[in-house]
């Protein structure tokens, strides 16, 4: 039977981002799924020739293709250049920000057996960029009737909850515990003190967890309780569902469940796009010197070809990288070894093709 071929846009990014590609599309090429990769620039270095860091024609390829994955793009600090990773997801609406978090055997870390999945809303809250500075005629406006005192000398941001994102968002969330085999989805927010807006995100979850009663546990936690319990048993929790804010921190804190920000991998996804990539960023002090970690790249992959309804192949790739990890003898610095990122990447080529011919693997 031909197998479907697929045509994904590839971003490399910058710093360390090219020479992760690399390895990407080696590995990619090793598990067999014919991916052919159509290339896309952005970020800084692009700017002198389109004027802008987000190319319309990287926009048109990703909506073309509905698949892409992206290498970390640096921000420049106080350039007035807008974050592409953040552009990106707000012009393709990518609302669902899917972050899993698992331990893997032979990463050193303070815990082991974690297995979360972080669900993150990637649109609203106080990410949805509504802010005005200090001493701004909005602010003073906003300060004219607000029903409490604000200090004058005050900056302000508003955080915008809607009913219809946070049941997509919620719902996002039970679907991907149904085809994955999770047991339980638990909502977190902040609804005793922002009663309206996180308010509005329990009763959107509570209303669309009915839909999977006896298919998909549900229940509620304020985030400030979670931290303390992702630190103390995080074993009691499977799928975690949050607004904007509360998602990017709680990600952090469970990528340090996990033993960094070298094995945590990510995808931004739409109704019908999907853009992979690493959590971490371009790391520009190790740029072009063999160094960093290739495992959240490719667990991002991974993601990549479980969406694409690769699944065998997934998880193929998924137990080559564990093996690497649990033999700990072919891994970067950050997991204790001596090995460069393309090492690292050309034993886990080893390791799936071991996998084809060995049923055992
Ligand atoms: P970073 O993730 O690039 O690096 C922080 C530290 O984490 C590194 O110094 C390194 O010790 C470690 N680390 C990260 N990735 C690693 C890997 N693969 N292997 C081993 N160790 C790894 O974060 P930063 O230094 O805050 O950001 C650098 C640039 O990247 C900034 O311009 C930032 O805006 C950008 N950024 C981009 C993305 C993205 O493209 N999605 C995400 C985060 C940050």
């Amino acid at each position: 039977m031909l197998k479907h071929a697929y045509t994904v846009t590839l971003i490399p990014g910058d710093g360390t981002g090219p020479e992760l590609t690399e390895v990407v599309k080696a590995v990619v090429a090793a598990t067999g799924v014919p991916i052919t990769w159509e290339v896309q620039e952005a970020g800084a270095d692009v700017m002198d020739r389109y004027g802008t860091p987000l190319p319309e024609g990287v926009l048109e390829s990703i909506r073309r293709n509905k698949v892409a994955l992206k290498g970390p793009i640096t921000t420049p600090i106080g350039s007035g250049f807008r974050s592409v990773n953040v552009a990106l997801r707000h012009e393709l609406d990518l609302y669902a920000c899917l972050r899993p978090c698992k331990f893997y055997p032979g990463v050193k870390s303070r815990y082991t057996g974690i297995d979360l999945v972080i669900v993150r809303e990637n649109m609203e809250d106080l990410y949805a960029g509504v802010e005005f500075p200090a001493g701004s005629p909005e602010a003073r406006q906003i300060m004219s009737w607000a029903p409490k005192k604000i200090r004058p000398d005050a900056a302000i941001s508003i955080k915008p909850i809607s009913r219809t994102g946070s049941l997509r968002i919620v719902r996002f969330a039970f679907e991907y515990a149904l085809r994955h085999g999770r047991r339980k989805v638990t909502a977190i927010c902040k609804a005793n003190i922002m009663k309206f807006t996180d308010g509005l995100f329990f009763e959107s979850a509570r209303e669309v967890a009915k839909d999977y009663a006896g298919r998909v546990e549900y229940e509620e936690k304020l985030i400030d309780n979670m931290c303390m319990q992702l630190v103390q048993k995080p074993e009691r929790y499977d799928v975690l569902v949050l607004p904007n804010l509360y998602g990017d921190i709680l990600s952090d804190l469970c990528a340090g469940l996990i033993g960094g920000l070298g094995i945590a991998p990510g995808a931004n996804i739409g109704d019908d796009i999907a853009v992979f990539e690493a959590v971490h960023g371009s790391t520009p002090k190790y740029a072009g010197m063999n160094r960093v970690n290739p495992t959240a790249m490719l667990l991002s992959v991974q993601l990549m070809l479980d969406y694409l309804g690769e699944r065998q192949a997934a998880d193929r790739l998924e137990r080559a990288i564990a093996a690497v990890i649990a033999e700990n003898q072919t891994v970067t610095a950050d997991l204790g070894g001596t090995a460069g990122t393309k090492e690292m990447g050309d034993a886990i080529i080893r390791a799936l093709e071991r996998h084809t011919t060995s049923p055992s693997f």
